[in-house]
């Protein structure tokens, strides 16, 4: 590459490296969110253009067969709905994987095949690191999102069986002394059976990693299975000496461990319990057996008992978005605020599919961030609330969560909906929520169902109190 060339390359990439780092940040707020997501696409058509640009890239219709693949794949998967983003998020994480695991495989084999003095121990130890990272991903990644799509084959409870752990870590632990064996012996007998071993030991791991992990910590197993596919990222760029990918990767890397150190203390799981899956773990309670009863409510009494309120905290969960009822909520909000009674969304950091599910769902609808108040806040105001509207959410405001170690939620903690003088709970049925346990509040003396789809049952409220109004 002629000095000129190399120094439109580095520039490039040193603007998308800023970009990316900048796109983090406005990611940070909902209010400069998109404005985050346009200079991450910036930055990354920045990225591949300013790699294609390169004199040694020859073959320009491997990168347009690439390109035009992405595009078949990328934009049917864009178009997801929201509430299908984790598992969609997760498939992402998978394809990072694979591009990882298959590059340093490929140079692998193709430094052996042409030049095998440069399989030097550092850039052993980085395919190695690369391929593991990679393919751990792949696997762990697909398995992750076959469970949050429900696939029929895929067993949506842990799976477990004696020794487990220790098999697991075995496993991995063999995986790494034949990786710190290909180190020192790149070539050779050893090295012709150990790295395809790897590989194998590899996918497997990712698959063992994630079967003993219920549906509850999944949200956390997605975000450390983004930052093993950053690390993978990181360790691809040492490969192939790309500045670039090593920075993009360290980002990627350390956001996804933030966001699962953050999620690990919303849901109270500790870091090694959800990493080793099976650790601690307690087996779910049968849903469905309990045979109390709901009290009902209608329309017209529910919207007589929030008129008269003064302070409304509306709980928001994964049936308001399978519903879509985030803009008839907007509609109650103002409605009720019509009324001068103060109204707050209580948001749980995993209520919904993804961590900021409500926030984008609420943001969207245009109701003001000030009202939409988290966990910790809201529940200090909670015994003062007269009235709590739960709307499509259950395993957050699970009060069992509490105290019954028996309950796969038992230590995650949760917004006190149960504190509040009144609840009304919107869902369809009896079924419970993404745990499959019952929900203790549903059962208590001050809590009232309003059985329906969400967007109806709030629908009809808005008509209800709009024409209560009209009226008056
Ligand atoms: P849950 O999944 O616990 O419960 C949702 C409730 O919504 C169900 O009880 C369901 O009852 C009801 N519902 C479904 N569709 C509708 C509809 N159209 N109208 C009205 N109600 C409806 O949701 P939560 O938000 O309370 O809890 C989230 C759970 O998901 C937690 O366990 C969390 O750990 C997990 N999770 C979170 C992720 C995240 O990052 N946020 C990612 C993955 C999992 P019914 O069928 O009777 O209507």
């Amino acid at each position: 590459m002629s000095p000129a060339t190399n120094v439109v390359v580095q520039s490039a990439y040193l603007v998308a490296t800023a970009l990316f780092v900048f796109s983090l940040h406005w990611m940070n707020d909902p209010r400069t969110a998109r404005r985050g997501v346009r200079a991450g696409v910036a930055a990354m058509l920045l990225a591949v253009a300013a790699t294609w640009f390169q004199p040694q890239i020859v073959h320009h219709g491997w990168i347009v067969a690439a390109v035009v693949a992405g595009i078949v794949v990328g934009v049917p998967l864009s178009r997801v709905p929201l509430t299908a983003v984790p598992q969609r998020t997760a498939l992402s994480h998978a394809f990072g994987g694979l591009a990882a695991g298959l590059v340093g495989t490929a140079k692998y084999y193709l430094w052996l095949a042409e030049d095998p003095g440069q399989l030097t121990a550092f850039r052993m130890g980085a395919i190695v690191a690369e391929v593991l990272l990679g393919f751990i991903t792949l696997t762990g990644s697909l398995m992750a999102a076959g469970k949050l799509q429900e696939l029929r084959w895929i067993p949506q409870r842990p799976v477990t069986y004696p020794y487990q752990n220790v098999s697991n870590i075995g496993l991995l632990a063999l995986a790494v002394l034949l990786g710190v064996g290909l180190i020192v012996w790149p070539t050779g007998a050893f090295a012709a059976v150990a790295f395809p071993l790897v590989v194998v030991l590899a996918l497997a791991f990712g698959v063992l990693l994630v079967i003993p992990i219920g549906g509850a910590d999944m949200p956390t197993v997605i975000s450390i299975l983004n930052s093993y596919a950053g690390l993978s990222a990181v360790a691809m760029g040492f490969v192939l000496d790309n500045k670039l990918l090593i920075t993009a990767g360290a980002l990627d890397g350390s956001s996804g461990l933030i966001l699962s150190i953050i999620m690990c203390r919303a849901m109270n799981r500790s870091f090694t319990n959800v990493l080793f899956g099976a650790f601690g773990k307690v087996q779910p309670a049968a849903a469905g057996k309990d045979d109390r009863v709901y009290k009902a409510e209608t329309i017209e009494g529910a919207a007589q008992v929030l008129e008269q309120a003064s302070f409304v905290v509306i709980v928001p969960g994964y049936g308001m978005a399978v519903a879509q009822a985030q803009h008839r909520v907007r509609e109650l909000y103002q409605e009720l605020q019509k009324r001068g009674i103060t109204v707050k969304f209580a948001i749980h950091p995993v209520a919904g599919r993804m961590p900021g599910h409500m926030n984008v769902l609420l943001a969207e609808a245009d109701i003001p961030y000030a009202d939409l108040v988290e966990m910790d806040e809201i529940n200090r105001d909670m015994p003062q609330c007269d009235v709590a509207l739960v709307i499509g959410a259950n395993d957050v405001v699970n009060p069992a969560a509490r105290y019954d170690k028996t309950t796969p939620i038992y230590g995650m903690p949760i917004i006190d909906a149960d504190k509040a003088r009144t609840v009304f709970a919107i869902k369809r049925s009896k079924n419970p929520g993404f745990a499959g346990i019952d929900n203790e509040l549903y059962f208590q003396d001050k809590t009232f169902m309003l059985f329906g789809d969400a967007k109806a049952v709030v629908g009809e409220l808005v008509k209800h109190l709009a024409s209560q109004r009209n009226a008056g």
